[in-house]
C-alpha cells in the first residue's frame, strides 16, 4: 500500500492510498473529488473506498462526486455519523475493521473535535513497516482539533489511544497546521529541547513549503503538549495537578492564540 499526499484548499490533505498491483485505490477524508479524480486517473486506478473521520465539509465534500465516478465505492464513517455523511454505508465502532488491498485497519473512536469521530490505524503487516495512523482533525502534528462537539475528558481519552501506539506509528492528519501548533507549544513548554529542534526544522521546512505530514508519534510524544498533560512542567505552567484540567486549560490558550 502507497500513500499519497494531496493538498488541498487552504492547509486540508486528503490521503490517497494506493495498490500498485491491484490498481486499486482508497481515499482518506476527500475534501473535494477533483484533485482525487485526477490522480486516479493517472494512475489509471480504481476507487474502491471512502474512508472519513468526520461529517465537517472540509473532510467529506468530495464525497458525492466521486461517488457518481466510482457508484461502487464504498464510503466509510462513524457509526455516531449517521445522516452527516454524504453517501455513508459503514457505521463504524471502535474495534471494528476495514480492508484496503492486503492491510486492515481498527478503527479508534475518537471522540472530542466532533462527537462521532473516528480515527483509522494500519498496524504494520511485516517487518521494517510503520503503523499509519489516519486522525483526521484528532490529533495534529504539534496541536490537536479544537472542541465543538465534545469535552476535554472526552478528547483526553481519545487522545490518550493514540499516545498507546507505537512510537514509528505514521500520523496522517487531516491539516497543515505544524508551524503555528509549534509555535504555542513554546510558550508553555519552552524548555523542551525537542520542541526547540522541531521549531527549527519545521520553520526550514515550512520556508521550502515542504509538508510536515506525515509526524511520527514518538516525536509528538516528546513535542506535543496535547500528548502531554502528565507532565509535570506543563501541569505547573497551567497551575494544576490534574490531567482533564491541564489538558482543558492548554487547549483554552491555544483556541486564544
Ligand atoms: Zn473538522
Ligand atoms: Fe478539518
Amino acid at each position: 500500500m502507497e500513500i499519497l499526499r494531496l493538498p488541498v484548499l487552504s492547509d486540508n490533505y486528503i490521503f490517497l492510498l494506493y495498490e500498485p498491483s491491484l490498481k486499486i485505490a482508497a481515499v482518506v477524508d476527500p475534501a473535494e473529488a477533483d484533485p482525487v479524480l485526477q490522480y486516479l486517473h493517472q494512475l489509471n486506478a480504481e476507487l474502491v473506498a471512502i474512508f472519513n473521520t468526520h461529517h465537517h465539509g472540509d473532510h467529506v465534500g468530495g464525497n458525492t462526486k466521486l461517488l457518481q465516478s466510482f457508484p461502487q465505492a464504498i464510503v466509510y464513517g462513524g457509526a455516531e455519523d449517521r445522516g452527516r455523511i454524504p453517501g455513508q454505508q459503514v457505521f463504524l465502532k471502535e474495534g471494528d475493521r476495514v480492508s484496503f488491498a492486503n492491510r486492515q485497519a481498527e478503527v479508534l473512536f475518537v471522540p472530542g473535535h466532533t462527537r462521532a469521530h473516528i480515527a483509522y490505524y494500519f498496524p504494520p503487516v511485516q517487518l521494517g513497516e510503520t503503523g499509519e495512523l489516519f486522525c483526521g482533525d484528532t490529533l495534529f502534528a504539534g496541536g490537536c482539533g479544537r472542541l465543538f462537539e465534545g469535552t476535554p475528558t472526552q478528547m483526553v481519552n481519545s487522545l490518550g489511544k493514540i499516545r498507546d501506539l507505537p512510537d514509528q506509528t505514521r500520523v496522517w492528519c487531516a491539516h497543515e497546521y505544524t508551524l503555528n501548533n509549534l509555535r504555542f507549544a513554546l510558550t508553555v513548554d519552552s524548555q523542551n529541547l525537542d520542541l526547540q529542534r522541531r521549531f527549527e526544522t519545521v520553520k526550514q521546512m515550512r520556508e521550502r513549503l515542504e509538508a510536515t505530514v506525515p509526524a511520527i508519534l514518538g516525536e509528538e510524544k516528546r513535542t506535543n503538549p496535547f500528548l502531554r498533560w502528565d507532565q509535570p512542567n506543563l501541569q505547573l505552567q497551567v497551575k494544576s495537578q490534574d490531567p482533564i484540567q491541564t489538558f482543558a486549560r492548554l487547549r483554552g490558550m491555544k483556541d486564544q492564540f
